[in-house]
């Protein structure tokens, strides 16, 4: 892991990123949108549900619902990621196939992802975005909600005609990794799904120093509901957590995330 990394110049570009609930933006994109929020580029996150299934470990506020706690920690880890502005798309979160919120009206895998994905390219065509950031044709892991951001990504992606990057993780590094489990283990095992994707697949792969490692643990621990700081222990994170994947569609672009320096370790996929 480098001490730290020169950052390209990417003021006046706006990077969309879109995710499934709330923290999967800092496990899954912590290092990369920190990275671009330091290199001057505006970044948008768009929120798809308040992760309304997420049940809290810690005693909420008298009142006070899961989604509402769960919005709070997402406006924190946005605000530690240098995130320019929130959007909440207003679904809601689908829980496992075949459960019972799976049914629910306004289930984000119910959805129609051609109508989300307008709302989200009205968004990116507003902020004049050059990329967006969304989960790859298997959702990461698999659950419904993810595999229906990446509809939704990739039909918003089209819309406005800009450079696609889908969010994975490479689970080849992830099994030689010493670093201990990442998150995405226990939640492809909950799905009872595959994980990830081949090395060869991955067309990039975004690193930071220890700062940036150290923003991406602080936001994924700003969802203290969701999970305890003991997850993502200190020791180990840079190897387990140091490395953000995603699959391009579209050309890579020098105001996008290829700018960001690692594009060399990989072939394109
Ligand atoms: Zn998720």
């Amino acid at each position: 892991m480098p001490t730290s990394l020169p950052e390209p110049d990417l003021r006046g570009h706006t990077v969309l990123a879109l995710h499934a609930h709330p923290d999967d933006e800092s496990i899954f994109t912590g290092i990369t949108l920190r990275r671009l929020a330091d290199a001057g580029a505006r970044t948008v996150l768009v929120m798809a549900t308040a992760g309304e299934l997420g049940e809290s470990r810690v005693p909420l506020r008298p009142g006070e619902t899961v989604p509402e706690r769960r919005v709070a920690e997402l406006e924190r880890s946005a605000e530690l990621l240098g995130v320019s502005r929130l959007v909440l798309l207003g679904r809601r979160d689908s829980g496992a196939p075949g459960g019972p919120a799976s049914t629910h009206h306004r289930a984000l895998a119910l959805g129609d992802p051609l109508q989300l994905a307008r709302r989200v390219a009205e968004i990116g065509d507003e902020e004049g975005a050059c990329a967006l950031l969304h989960d790859d044709e298997h959702g990461v892991y698999g659950h419904p909600d993810h595999r229906t951001a990446f509809r939704i990504g990739a039909a918003a992606t089209d819309l406005l005609g800009i450079t696609g990057y889908g969010v994975t993780v490479d689970r080849e590094y992830l099994h030689l990794s010493e670093g201990g489990p990442h998150l995405v283990h226990g939640a492809a095992a909950w799905a009872a799904v595959p994980y990830g994707r081949a090395t060869c697949e991955i067309a990039l792969a975004v690193t930071g120093d220890q700062a940036h490692l150290a923003c991406k643990r602080a936001a994924i621990t700003a969802h203290a509901s969701q999970l305890d700081e003991s997850d993502v222990p200190v020791e180990g994170f840079a190897d387990t957590y140091g490395y953000e994947w995603f699959r391009r569609r579209g050309r890579a672009g020098p105001g996008v995330l290829d700018a960001l320096g690692n594009a060399h370790l990989f072939a394109t996929a």
